[in-house]
């Protein structure tokens, strides 16, 4: 066995290099993973720009990762080598803090970020904590699971547990990595589907993805056509421009919620009246813990759903990344390892 394996690390900020680390072994309450494939997120430039508190370099980014258990520290039970298991962004929560100990792991105020407080996946190997792990199902390859560990997580949590019924209005915004899963994921469950994006040619690819309707946010008042649908009972809010958000709100049913999931640099603008005379509701929702993860898998497996990816090896991670930021890739990107190290 290889003594040293390929890593794509961030040297400093804006420089992502492919380097040879030395392997080693897992300490007590690590695994080592052989990473089989890593998915590229937008969230990815928070690494990569060093805008996270608390990162240092050189780090290795990526926090969709698949691979197998190839080594167990001492201190951990309940995960085999061999098995293939799977890290999203919430690296492990501690069990300690207030959040930990109401239940609350996601919002755990001492968990470390994959691929920005500890190493990630963009590399043949990484090490991770067990209660950041996650079993991948026999029936899911690894390229397309590792998608579904964040983009897919994010849009299938927020989405069952929003207070959306079969046969209501759910409008996603934006046909991005997120979008195209959160349109799989509610047409899957049950929702009547609206996909809402900038411009006509994205019509054909939302409807080929389940969404029953589709709005051209370019073609004329996006919170006019959705009213006009009937008004979304959720506004699923994908893309990460603020502008969008403000301007579609107005196309929530009575009651309705808008939930925030991209990111962007611009306050989100609401007029209270609106907030009052309809009684609707902006809020965001955050990634999910690892159980909620295998839901995901487990739900897309069942119900067929799968990203929309497209591979790059390791070595490419770089043009995969800046294709994904300059908003130049057509699928989720996903860095495949190649043969074994
Ligand atoms: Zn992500
Ligand atoms: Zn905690």
């Amino acid at each position: 066995m290889s003594t040293t394996y390929r890593a794509v690390e961030v040297a400093r900020p804006g420089l992502l290099q492919l380097t040879q680390r030395p392997l080693k072994e897992p300490t007590a309450g690590q695994v080592r993973i052989r990473v089989e494939a890593c998915g590229v997120c937008h969230s990815d430039s928070a690494t990569v720009d060093g805008v996270l508190p608390g990162i240092t370099f050189p780090r290795v980014p990526g926090h969709e990762v698949v691979g197998k258990i190839d080594a167990i520290g001492p201190g951990v039970s309940g995960w085999k080598i061999g098995q293939r298991v799977g890290v999203g962004f919430l690296g492990g929560h501690c069990g300690q803090c207030q959040s930990c100990r109401r239940g609350n792991f996601v919002n755990c105020t001492n968990q470390p970020i994959s691929g920005a407080h500890f190493d990630g996946g963009y590399a043949e190997m990484m090490m991770a904590f067990p209660n950041g792990l996650v079993a991948i199902p026999d029936g899911l390859s690894s390229v397309n699971a590792a998608p579904l560990l964040c983009a897919g997580l994010t849009t299938f949590n927020a989405l069952r547990r929003s207070s959306a019924k079969p046969g209501e209005l759910v409008a996603i915004l934006g046909i991005g990595g997120l979008g195209r899963l959160g349109i799989q994921f509610a047409a899957h469950m049950g929702f009547k589907v609206v996909a809402v994006a900038r411009g006509a040619e994205k019509e054909q690819l939302a409807k080929k993805l389940g969404s029953h309707h589709y709005i051209d946010s370019n073609a004329g008042n996006p919170a006019a056509a959705l009213k006009a649908l009937g008004g979304a009972t959720v506004i699923l809010a994908t893309s990460s421009d603020s502008k969008s958000m403000s301007a579609i709100m107005g196309g929530l049913a009575t009651r309705g919620r808008m939930i925030v999931l991209g990111v962007g640099a611009e306050a989100i603008q609401v007029s209270p009246l609106q907030l009052l005379f309809s009684s609707v509701g902006i809020e965001g929702a955050f990634t999910g813990s690892p159980i909620d993860n295998e839901d995901t898998l487990g739900f897309s497996l069942l119900q067929g759903i799968k990203p929309m990816i497209e591979t790059f090896p390791l070595e490419k991670a770089e043009e995969g990344y800046r294709k994904m930021m300059n908003n130049k890739a057509r699928f989720r990107v996903v860095l495949t390892m190649g043969a074994p190290a």
